[in-house]
């Protein structure tokens, strides 16, 4: 899944970065308010992080703006520390959730990952799809109750399939959720993928519809 991160602070932004990628997640950093709303508008992010003091423009406008154009992304908001008017603010404008600064970013990740589990409208951190089993906490997945030797590309990849199952995914979605910018590979590159995944998890957990993309079918 794919994050965008909003702060200009680049150490904070940075320290955040590193721990949602290495909880399984393509993140783009993003350093200014503007950007933020251009980008929060065109791209498909999964989910925001937003922190609310920023140049150009600032987080509750940019947060409004998105809300006001019908962007439904959920978002994270990061607040100033004692600063409740700004976390009564942000919930007003369409937040999800909200983080004082300074926090552990291992509690970002959890929340993080909260609202992602809840605008999906799962409820625990175990994405179930037939015999497969994935948990999004421990990045750990098994087939028929026995462990799967995923890469990270593969587990990044099988957990949108699982966390959008019973719905078509293209390879571009997929393409565009699964790798960072920087490295963006051609469709074979996902053809490849899905037939390595297919081989760990057997033929027909991964369907394709031809000329459309793939599907996982829920339970
Ligand atoms: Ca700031």
């Amino acid at each position: 899944m794919r994050l965008m991160v909003v702060e200009d602070e680049r150490a904070i932004a940075e320290d955040v970065s590193a721990a949602l990628t290495r909880a399984g997640y393509v993140v783009d950093c993003v350093h200014d308010g503007e950007e933020a709303w251009f980008r929060g508008e065109t791209e498909g992010y999964d989910g925001i992080v937003l922190d609310l003091g920023l140049p150009k423009m600032d987080g509750l406008t940019v947060l409004k703006r998105l809300r006001a154009a019908g962007v439904t992304i959920p978002v994270l908001v990061l607040t100033a520390r004692g600063a409740w008017m700004e976390r009564v603010a942000g919930i007003d404008a369409g937040a999800d959730d909200y983080l004082p600064k300074p926090f552990h970013t291992e509690e970002l990740v959890a929340r993080m990952g909260a609202i992602l589990r809840r605008s999906a409208g799962h409820t625990t951190p175990m994405l179930t799809a037939g015999q497969l089993d994935i948990d999004t906490r421990r990045m750990l997945a098994h087939f028929d109750g026995k462990p799967l030797v995923l890469t990270p590309l593969e587990f990044r990849a099988l957990r949108y399939l699982v966390h959008h199952k019973s719905r078509v995914v293209s390879q571009g979605e997929l393409t565009e959720h699964v790798y960072a910018h920087e490295s963006e590979p051609d469709s074979n590159v996902i053809e490849v993928l899905v037939g390595r995944l297919r081989r760990k998890l057997g033929a027909d957990v991964i369907t394709t519809r031809r000329g459309y993309g793939y599907i996982v079918d829920g339970p």
